[in-house]
């Protein structure tokens, strides 16, 4: 497909790494939105997250608050500093969703299930520079997600992300819903810009078990978490075993971060040394090359004058050499020697051959 490169992670690097993502499942009253965005404003979370139309599983549950429920997030947004975040499931929430200016719309997985609603949102956001996350669907059919994926992107909306909620899998027991890490992998073969974002609460179900899954998806490299915060979990109106407290989120959260702090120092001490020696061993093959140019003269000289090729005393001075130079740095001269038995076969290879060795340069 055309364009795919197009999409943008220009989005993402405006954010601290890695970008968090919480509030409560749903938007149950502008007491409750106000006081957890009070509390995550301390944390490191930066969008502030609530359900405001809520697919729920049988009519009669708790359906979302709609327009009154994201004039409460305006407010949150106003007083404490977050960007706003809620679930799109057709073109009439994206208008109203639009209307409030909530920065970062995102599908949901029964959405990403159906094709049709997924084209009516997309084209509801043509040309959009909004923040589209487009979460799994419910079944784990991959090319059904990559389908999602490519409607944003065939109506030119390329800021867009990914959010890994879990696979509704037969007799999948350990959580409510199945990580399935190394198949979502995959699509960053496939759109390789594209950021990946995990949402443990839905995959875990689970308060308790929301640390261990943040953590596997940070290892695996992944570049944010969306994670569901109540005020008070236990009386949350949906989602109620997997929400935390934002206290909760901040001890989390420091865990992991502290963690990836040290191990970002210590990978970017790496990259120096590794990018060190890329450039040394670029250097011995451009020498190696010059090395053959000369010896190649060398061989024209010999021919010409019916030289001998080999001429074992001064090939028996310079391993000397080499040896006193291993000496004085430290190395070990049986390696250095095995290294230039190998170069001087190939010279003399060269020269025996009467090959003329390329000296061009290509640029
Ligand atoms: C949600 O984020 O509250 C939600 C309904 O998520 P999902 O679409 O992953 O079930
Ligand atoms: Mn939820």
């Amino acid at each position: 497909m055309k364009n795919i490169k197009k999409i943008n992670n220009n989005w993402i690097k405006k954010f601290s790494y890695p970008l968090i993502i919480s509030g409560p499942c749903s938007a149950e009253n502008e007491k409750q939105v106000l006081n957890i965005a009070k509390d995550l404003n301390k944390s490191y979370v930066e969008v502030f997250r609530a359900g405001i139309w809520k697919p729920r599983t049988k009519p009669g549950m708790f359906e979302g608050k709609e327009e009154e429920g994201l004039k409460w997030m305006v407010k949150a947004k106003k007083k404490y500093n977050l960007l706003l975040a809620t679930e799109v499931a057709n073109k009439n929430h994206v208008k109203l969703a639009l209307k409030y200016k909530i920065d970062i719309l995102w599908i949901g997985a029964r959405s990403t299930c159906n094709p049709f609603t997924i084209q009516e949102i997309s084209d509801s956001l043509k040309n959009s520079k909004n923040i589209i996350l487009i979460k799994n669907p419910l079944n784990l059919d991959i090319e059904l997600w990559i389908g999602a994926i490519e409607r944003f992107i065939k109506n030119n909306i390329y800021n867009i992300g990914i959010i890994h909620r879990g696979f509704s899998i037969y007799k999948s027991k350990k959580y409510r819903n199945q990580p399935c890490w190394l198949e979502v992998l995959k699509l960053k073969e496939k759109f390789p810009n594209i950021p990946i974002l995990c949402d443990p609460s839905h995959i875990t179900g689970d308060s308790n078990k929301i640390y261990e899954v943040s953590k596997k998806a940070i290892n695996f490299g992944y570049d944010g978490l969306m994670i569901e915060t109540h005020n008070n979990p236990k009386k949350a109106l949906s989602d109620a075993n997997q929400q935390i407290t934002p206290t909760q989120l901040t001890e989390i959260l420091s865990k992991i971060l502290l963690k990836k702090k040290i191990q970002k120092k210590y990978i970017n001490t790496l990259n120096i040394y590794r990018n060190n020696i890329n450039e040394i061993d670029e250097n011995i093959i451009y020498l190696l090359k010059n090395r053959f140019i000369s010896s190649n003269k060398i061989g024209e000289i010999k021919n010409k004058y019916n030289l001998n090729i080999i001429q074992k005393d001064i090939m028996l001075k310079q391993k000397n050499k080499y040896k006193e130079i291993c000496k004085i740095l430290n190395l070990d001269e049986l390696l250095i020697q095995k290294i230039f038995d190998e170069i001087h076969k190939k010279s003399i290879e060269l020269q025996l051959n009467k090959k003329k060795i390329n000296t061009k340069i290509k640029k």
